[in-house]
Parts: C-alpha cells; structure tokens; sequence
C-alpha cells in the first residue's frame, strides 16, 4: 500500500511524466543517466523545447529515487564548460552534488582548468578507468554493485586540445574490458568519444551489456554487434532511465526536460548567487 501511495504521489507530482516502467519486478535495478550537461544550471530560456537544466533533472531524480531508492545515478562526462569559468564550474559541482551522483565519469572538460577543482568542490565518486596519474587519489577505477558492474574508458581522441599533466592514458583497458567478460556480471561500459569511433571498431562493445555514450553528443540508441550503445544528447535536455532485469534484460527510456517540469529551487538558488557574483541581476 505503501508503495502505491508513493507512486500515486509520484505520478501525481509528475503531472503527464510518468518515470514507471511499462513493467517491474521487485529484482529490477535502475540506472539513470546524463551525460554532456555542458554546466547548464538552468534552462537556456531561448524558448526551445526541450529546454533542460539540472535544476529540473534534480526534480525528476528526486521524484524517482523517492520510489526506488536504490537507483544507480551517473553522469558520463562534460558536465562542465568546455572553457574556464571558473564560477560557473564551481557552481554546476555544487549543484550536482546535491543530486548524490553515484558517481561522474570525468571527460576532458572536466580537466580544462586542471582535475584537482573538480575533486575540490565534488564530494562523491569519480570513476576513470583507463586514466592513471598520481595514484589518482578521490577516484575509483571501477563500480561493482550486486550483479552490475560499472567502468569508464575515455578516447585518447577527446585530450587533442587539453592537457593532462601528469597523466597518462591506457588505451589497453577496451581490450581488458572485452577479456573480463563474466555471464553473472552485466557490464556497463561509459564511452566517452564518438559514436563513428564505435562504428569504426576502434572500441570493441564485445563482453559489454551496454555502451553509454558521452562526449558525442546523439541521442538514442543505436546497436553495435547486438550491444545497446545509449547515447544522452545535450544540455541536460534529456535523461535517460534504464531498467535492467535479473535476467540481463533491459528497458531504456529518454525523458525529456521540458518546462511543466518544476526546477529545484535549491538548484535556483545555487543560478541566482552566481547571476549576484557575476552582477547579471
Ligand atoms: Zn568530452
């Protein structure tokens, strides 16, 4: 009865955007997932649909982490700006902190202004798998929970413009990847790339359940050698929600972030102190 009554609120609370799978068992697990969020705080307010935003995102999670509290939620990279801003960079970590990220997977935005502000103003995980440097403290190099495992490979490709001091890159890990395969782990592999370099074959999906994709900015699903590549678009304009099975199977939805979605204010309220310090008010 209990569960009834949190999910007659939940849809109530969601008006039309209903976040329930066509079908669930108790065993299901969920994953949601964003990627590309560019530092949007908020929306763009040009007028375009969908508009996105964290603070709306934070609203959807909120809504269904309040029925699935164990849902797995990640972010797969450029969820800063693509150039320094200080500021800004500051405020988005502040913001998706308070969405309790299971974890980010760091992409090359995220070193553009040098990886310790990251770590400095982001309190949770951080998942890199294929980079190494310093022992890289305030990291995790994969995440295991139950029956799912989690890794995150970055394409040499993305550091063309940025620098990794210190760093390096092992391009080794998508074969490793391919070489653990296990049938009672299901992978999900984060990409962050392109989705041609997948085409291409030069990131073998092989031993993989499921590709998300970040850095390319498409949105949808598209299957390489019969392995979902899940791509999350831009902006924040979308999330994606993933139902897995105890078998392995899977449900993926796109959900858009549209205005009739109401934004958080504790997220408002992170945009407006930036709006005063930049004297934009
Ligand atoms: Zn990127």
């Amino acid at each position: 009865m209990k569960n009834y009554c949190y999910r007659y609120i939940f849809i109530t609370l969601l008006g039309m955007f209903s976040l329930a799978p066509a079908t669930e068992t108790p065993s299901d697990r969920y994953v949601i997932y964003t990627a590309n969020i560019n530092a949007t705080l908020q929306n763009c307010g040009c007028g375009k649909i969908p508009l996105g935003g964290i603070d709306r995102i934070k609203t959807l999670v909120d809504s269904f982490r309040a029925v699935h509290p164990g849902v797995i939620l990640l972010d797969g990279g450029d969820f800063l700006n693509s150039y320094p801003f200080p500021e800004l960079n500051k405020a988005t970590l502040n913001a998706l902190d308070r969405l309790m990220y299971t974890f980010l997977v760091p992409g090359e935005h995220e070193f553009v202004a040098g990886f310790e502000m990251v770590k400095q103003h982001f309190e949770g995980n951080l998942l890199l798998s294929n980079i190494r440097w310093n022992e890289n403290p305030g990291t995790i190099s994969e995440y295991l929970t139950g029956n799912l495992r989690f890794r995150a490979v970055i394409d040499v490709g993305c550091f063309e413009r940025i620098d990794l001091p210190g760093g390096r890159i092992n391009p080794d890990l998508i074969n490793i990847i391919s070489d653990q395969r296990s049938d009672s782990v299901y992978d999900i592999v984060v990409y962050h790339g392109s989705l041609n370099h997948i085409f291409e074959g030069s990131f073998d999906v092989q031993g993989a359940g499921m590709i998300l994709l970040a850095h390319d900015q498409y949105s949808g699903v598209q299957y390489v050698s019969g392995v979902p590549v899940v791509g999350a678009g831009k902006d924040g304009e979308q999330i994606v929600i993933i139902t897995i099975s105890e078998r392995f199977e899977t449900e993926i939805r796109h959900i858009k972030i549209t205005e009739r979605i109401k934004p958080d204010p504790a997220v408002v309220r992170i945009s407006r102190q930036l709006d005063q310090e930049m004297g934009r008010n």
